[in-house]
C-alpha cells in the first residue's frame, strides 16, 4: 500500500486483494495446493518463470494479505509470515548463519530465544557472546570483533530492559553485523526499529496482533533483498510457513491493533502508578514511568510504555505464588498482549529453561511477577491486585 495513508488506515486497508467477488471482508483461502492448466503452466511456474501461486508452503492469498498489512504498518519492503514467533526468530538467524559465525545478543531474552542462541546454535558452530542489553560499553567491547549478527529484545521479557536501538545499530553495522530485534513487547504501534536503524523486525503475532488468545503467528519484516534473497529459499524449504486460517484471524485482528495497544497502555501506565504508590511491592518496572532507569530512552524510541508491568515481591517465591493463586479475575497465564488481563510467575514458567544464576543476570527474582494488561475496567483489575495483595 502506498506511504500516501496514514498508519490506521494501513492497519484497515494495507494488503487488501479483493477476488472477482468483490467481497468487503479480506477472504479466506483456505487450501494447500493451485492448479494449473496446463503441464507446462506447471513447468513455467517452477521455473520460476510465472509468478504465481505453487502451494501454501510457499504462499497463499491470505497470509499475502496479512504480509503486506504487516509491511505497509512496519515501513518494511518485505514481510514472511510463520507459523509462530519462534519459528520467525529461528528462520531469520537460520538463513543467515553459517558455522564460524559470532553473534551478539542481549542477556535478558525470552527464553526460547535465549535457548536458540544459547543451546542450539552452538550445536552448529555457531556461537553467541551475551551482553547486559542496557550497558553501551558492553556492547561497544563486544562489537569491537567482527560480528554476522546482532539480536536483542526491547523492552525485554519479561523485566522491561531497553536497548538503545539507535546506538547499538550503529556500532553493530560498524562490526559487520546485521541488527535483528525482536520488537514483540514494544509492538509495532510504539515502536519503530527499522527507523531507528534495524534491519530485522521479527513479532510473535499470537501476542498482540492476535490479542485476543486464539492462534499462534509470528512475522519476519526486512528489506526486499534480505526476504527475497536470503530468507525466501530456507523458508520455502523449511517450512515456518503459517496456516492461512491463522493469517485470516491476523489480518483482521490488525484492523483493532492500535485501539487495543493504546487502551492497553493508557491502563498499563495508570496500573503501574497505582502499584508504585504501595509499599507491598519492591522494584516495580514500567518504561513509562520516570523511576525506570532507562525512561528517558523509552520516551526517545517509544511512543507509550507497553502493556506489560513488573515488578519483585521481597518475599520470594512463596508470595508470589500466593498472590497469583489469590487473584480472582486476572488470569494465571504465560501468554501476554491480550484483551485479558494475565499473570505469570517467570522464574517457574517462560525462564525455567534458563539457568537460576542467568535468571538472575536477567533481573528475574524468585518474587518477581510480570502483568499483561488487557482491556477489563481498570477500577475491577485494581480490586483483583489489592486483594491478591493482601494475602502477603
Ligand atoms: C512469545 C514471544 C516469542 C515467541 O512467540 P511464539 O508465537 O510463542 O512462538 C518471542 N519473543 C518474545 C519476546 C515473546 O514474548
Amino acid at each position: 500500500m502506498t506511504d500516501e495513508y496514514r498508519r490506521d488506515t494501513k492497519l484497515v486497508r494495507g494488503g487488501l486483494a479483493r477476488t472477482s467477488f468483490q467481497e468487503t471482508s479480506e477472504a479466506l483461502f483456505l487450501n494447500s495446493g493451485y492448479v494449473y492448466d496446463n503441464a507446462e503452466e506447471a513447468a513455467a511456474a517452477f521455473a520460476g518463470e510465472a509468478d504465481r501461486y505453487v502451494y501454501s508452503r510457499y504462499g497463499n492469498p491470505t497470509v499475502t494479505m496479512l504480509q503486506d498489512r504487516l509491511a505497509a504498518l512496519e515501513g518494511a519492503e518485505a514481510c514472511l509470515a510463520t507459523g509462530t514467533g519462534m519459528a520467525g526468530v529461528f528462520a531469520a538467524l537460520a538463513c543467515q548463519l553459517d558455522t564460524g559465525d559470532r553473534v551478539v545478543a542481549s542477556r535478558a531474552l525470552f527464553g526460547a530465544c535465549y535457548a536458540i542462541l544459547h543451546d542450539i546454535l552452538p550445536r552448529w558452530g555457531i556461537t553467541t557472546e551475551f551482553v547486559d542489553g542496557t550497558d553501551l560499553d558492553q556492547w561497544r567491547a563486544a562489537l569491537s570483533t567482527p560480528a554476522k549478527v546482532v539480536f536483542f529484545e526491547s523492552p525485554s521479557n519479561p523485566m522491561l530492559d531497553l536497548v538503545d536501538i539507535e546506538a547499538v545499530a550503529e556500532m553493530a553495522h560498524a562490526a559487520g553485523a546485521t541488527v535483528i530485534i525482536d520488537n514483540v513487547f514494544a509492538t509495532p504501534i510504539a515502536q519503530h526499529p527499522l527507523t531507528l536503524g534495524a534491519d530485522i523486525v521479527i513479532y510473535s503475532a499470537t501476542k498482540h496482533i492476535d490479542g485476543q488468545g486464539r492462534v499462534l503467528g509470528g512475522a519476519v519484516l526486512a528489506s526486499e533483498t534480505f526476504i527475497k534473497e536470503r530468507m525466501l529459499k530456507f523458508y520455502r524449504q523449511t517450512g515456518p510457513s503459517i496456516s492461512p486460517f491463522n493469517a485470516w484471524v491476523l489480518v483482521k485482528s490488525l484492523e483493532t491493533l492500535s485501539l487495543r495497544v493504546e487502551r492497553q497502555a493508557a491502563s498499563a501506565l495508570e496500573l503501574a502508578r497505582w502499584l508504585e504508590s504501595r509499599t507491598d511491592i519492591a522494584d516495580l518496572r514500567y518504561p513509562g514511568l520516570a523511576s525506570h532507569p532507562q525512561h528517558a530512552l523509552a520516551k526517545r524510541q517509544m511512543s507509550n510504555g507497553g502493556s506489560l508491568v513488573a515488578f519483585t515481591l521481597a518475599s520470594g517465591t512463596e508470595s508470589a505464588f500466593r498472590v497469583l493463586n489469590s487473584l480472582q479475575l486476572i488470569d494465571i497465564s504465560n501468554n501476554l498482549g491480550d484483551s485479558k488481563t494475565l499473570a505469570c510467575h517467570p522464574g517457574s514458567t517462560t525462564h525455567s529453561s534458563v539457568s537460576a544464576d542467568d535468571r538472575a543476570a536477567m533481573g528475574i527474582a524468585d518474587g518477581s511477577i510480570r502483568l499483561s494488561i488487557g482491556l477489563e475496567d481498570m477500577e475491577d483489575l485494581k480490586t483483583d491486585l489489592d486483594r491478591a495483595l493482601a494475602a502477603i
